[in-house]
This record gives structure tokens, C-alpha cells and sequence, in this order.
């Protein structure tokens, strides 16, 4: 078999038309450790240059924390490098089990089970726990991970309009006569920054007998107030059947997984889910590492009630400041510019501020509400925050957007 001219012409081909639609992903380089401030290589082959990072989910700054770094050389040190097996193969470490246990303490669920990504933990889980007389009935905008995962399962799968509960309770009525009915969503929505009415879906799902997995991946570390995840803003701790969520994202931001929640649904996951059975383990550095994180935000709320207040501090100045912004409390922080080239030229002309912004467009979210979205760190400081709000109002004056609500941004730059 050879890489055939007619193979390499097709896929240049298609490569083409995505630079033309201007759909090609071109990758920035950064030359600094993650934070918040960071050396970005952008274009590419430019010279690195410094600038305050507002597009990371490093929500709790702690993914080169000292803390974290030295509980990660620790676990080097004391339990080496690899594991070399799956787990069900020639076993795990204790402090895999720790975490794991340590996860659970946190959550405060039953149980949890470790995978190597949140990816792979949604990949296994549909499919461990539920068969082809089931029902997955989804919200319509969960993370591609979820939808990946509930399609390599037999179960019967539909959605429901985002977060519309009506919707939500006529398809439960209408799977009444199913074995088993599984609500699924995200606890925070990655693009919106909003979050699942997870207190009205639990007594939805009390009243119909159903199920709820939340993949709280934009939320475990920080949302709530000791940080638990949606469940805890929400107040229904305990109520939630499986939870997912990440390392990598507030947790230290390396990466690995979990499945949280009710104990036979993770022994399940250990005894069927395939990325579990066939796939390595986290590495002792990371799982080390990912301890002292859990240790630290038990110990104290100061790292998340600090992101809460930078939240705060900047929706309101960049509201006051004239931008239309997404309302919310979370620090995803969603500055609508509708149109697309609106939004890429603001990003451009942000980081040349040495703002470190993104544009999203469809197919990113839909057509029409191009955005730059804005994250918040519990690791900016007052002086980050007021340099991209002053950096914000430049560049907003400069495309004269201040003030101006969707109507009249799009009567002057379009779709
Ligand atoms: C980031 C994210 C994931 C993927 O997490 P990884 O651990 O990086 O695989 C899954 N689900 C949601 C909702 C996410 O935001």
C-alpha cells in the first residue's frame, strides 16, 4: 500500500478549502511555563512576546503553582515515572486509590474512578452502565465528548432544547415505559458560561424515575462555595448519579479524569469501560500532583473565592465600560461582537496590547454570535484585570462598539 498521489491530492485538497473558509486552526507557541503571564509565538516564527493570558482554563491558577510542582517532582521521586500496565493488569499504586478516594471526599458522592482524560471518561461510561433498553436524553449543547461517548452506546438516544425544562419533561413522559432514563448535560456550558438548572432537572428526574450525569468539567474546583462543582451552586450535593469532570482544566490543568458518583455505576465503569480497561493509567507524577491540589482546596476556599471576586470586579467594569457582555457568574466572560471578523480583528489588535484574547466563530458557536471569550484566573491580580479592561475600552473605541447592543453592531459590521 502506498500513500498514493491521489490520496495526498485529496486531502491537500481539503486542507485548502479550510484555509479558504478560514476554518484552519493555526496553533500558537508558548515559550513559558502556564500562567498568567505568559511568552506567546504568534504568528508563527515570530519572536516571543509577553502578555497576560485571559484564555486558559487555569481557572484556579494552580497549573504551575509551587505547591503543585513540588508534589509532582515528590511523586517522581518516591513512585517513578511510568506505570507501564492498565490498571486490571498488573495493578495500581496506593496513591491512584488516594486520589480517587480524596475525589470522592471532595465530590462528595460514593465513589470515583480515575480515567486517563474526561474524554475517555465519557467514552466509557454510557456504555458500561446502560443497555440497548435505555434512553440517553441529552441537552442539545453538551461538550462533543459527551456525545462521542453516548454514540459508542446501544442505548436509545435523544436531546432536549437547551435547558429547557418543559422540553426536558415532555421527552421524559414520552420514555416513561424504558428500563432506565439517564438525563445528560454539562454542568457550565464552555461557550456561554451558563449553568444546567441542575435543581430543577433533579426533581424532574425524581418525579420520572430518571437518572443525571453532569460533566462538570468547567466547574469542579471552584463553582460553589467550597468549590464541589455545579452540584453544590445548584444545592442538590448527593443528588447526582454520575458525575465527570477533569484534571485539567482548575485541578493543576495536566490532565486525567474521573467518573464520580453512585458506587455501582463506578464499579461498573471499572469492571466494562474500555478506555479504563485498555488504556494506561494517569502517571504517578500527575496523580502526586493532583493529591496536593485536592488537599489544598479542601483546606482552604481562598483560591475560588478570589476568582469569584475577580469575576465580579471585571463583568461589572467591562459592562460599565459599554460592552455587551453574556450575563453571569461564571469566569467565562462572553464579550458579544456577532460578526466574525469583528471578533478576530479585536483579538489581533488585543494581544498586540499584550492581551492575550480569543475569537470564536461558527462553527465554533452559531452563525451570528461571534464572541471573544474571556477567562478569569484566581491568579490575576487587580492590575491584569484593569489592564485588559483599559486594553478592552482602547480597542472598543477604536472599532466604536462601546455602548452599542447587538442591533446596532450588527447594523454597522453585518454577519
Ligand atoms: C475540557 C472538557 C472535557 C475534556 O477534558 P479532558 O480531561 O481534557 O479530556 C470534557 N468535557 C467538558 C465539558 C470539557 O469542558
Amino acid at each position: 500500500m502506498t500513500y498514493s498521489s491521489e490520496a495526498r491530492d485529496s486531502y491537500q485538497r481539503e486542507l485548502s478549502r479550510m484555509h479558504e473558509g478560514g476554518l484552519f486552526k493555526e496553533e500558537r507557541y508558548i515559550h513559558s511555563p502556564q500562567g498568567v503571564e505568559v511568552d506567546v509565538e504568534f504568528p508563527s516564527g515570530s519572536p516571543p512576546k509577553p502578555v497576560i493570558n485571559f484564555c486558559a482554563n487555569n481557572y484556579l491558577g494552580l497549573s504551575s503553582h509551587p505547591d503543585v510542582v513540588e508534589a509532582a517532582r515528590k511523586g517522581l521521586d518516591e513512585r517513578g515515572y511510568g506505570m507501564s500496565s492498565v490498571r486490571f493488569i498488573c495493578g495500581t499504586q496506593d496513591i491512584h486509590r488516594e486520589l480517587e478516594n480524596k475525589l470522592t471526599k471532595f465530590l462528595e458522592t460514593e465513589d470515583t474512578i480515575l480515567f486517563p482524560s474526561c474524554m475517555d471518561a465519557n467514552a466509557g461510561f454510557f456504555e458500561a452502565v446502560l443497555t440497548k433498553d435505555d434512553v440517553m436524553i441529552a441537552d442539545r449543547l453538551v461538550h462533543a465528548s459527551l456525545i462521542d461517548g453516548m454514540r459508542l452506546c446501544s442505548a436509545q438516544r435523544d436531546s432536549y432544547k437547551h435547558s429547557d425544562m418543559k422540553h426536558l419533561e415532555s421527552k421524559l413522559e414520552q420514555y416513561k415505559d424504558a428500563r432506565f432514563r439517564m438525563v445528560i448535560t454539562d454542568g457550565v456550558f464552555s461557550m456561554d458560561g451558563d449553568i444546567a438548572k441542575l435543581d430543577e432537572i433533579c426533581e424532574l428526574a425524581d418525579k420520572y424515575d430518571a437518572m443525571v450525569m453532569v460533566d462538570d468539567s468547567h466547574a469542579t474546583g471552584f463553582m460553589g462555595k467550597h468549590g464541589k462543582g455545579t452540584h453544590e451552586h445548584c444545592g442538590v450535593l448527593g443528588r447526582i448519579d454520575a458525575i465527570t469532570t477533569t484534571l485539567g482544566k482548575a485541578l493543576g490543568g495536566a490532565s486525567g479524569g474521573c467518573v464520580s458518583g453512585r458506587k455501582e455505576l463506578v464499579e461498573m465503569c471499572r469492571q466494562r469501560a474500555r478506555p479504563y480497561l485498555f488504556s494506561n493509567t494517569m502517571p504517578p507524577v500527575i496523580v502526586s500532583a493532583a493529591n496536593a491540589v485536592i488537599d489544598l482546596i479542601s483546606r482552604t476556599t481562598e483560591r475560588r473565592d478570589k476568582l469569584e471576586a475577580n469575576t465580579k470586579y471585571f463583568r461589572e467594569n467591562m459592562t460599565a465600560a459599554g460592552f455587551d457582555i453574556r450575563e453571569g457568574v461564571h469566569p467565562i466572560v462572553p464579550i458579544m461582537l456577532y460578526n466574525a471578523k469583528l471578533a478576530q480583528d479585536m483579538a489581533r489588535d488585543l494581544f498586540d496590547e499584550g492581551i492575550y484574547v480569543i475569537g470564536f466563530f461558527f462553527p465554533v458557536v452559531p452563525k451570528g454570535q461571534a464572541r471573544i471569550r474571556v477567562q478569569l484566573s484566581a491568579a490575576h491580580e487587580k492590575e491584569h484585570l484593569d489592564k485588559a479592561i483599559a486594553a478592552f475600552t482602547k480597542i472598543g473605541r477604536k472599532y466604536d462598539i462601546l455602548g452599542k447592543g447587538k442591533k446596532e453592531i450588527i447594523d454597522m459590521y453585518g454577519l
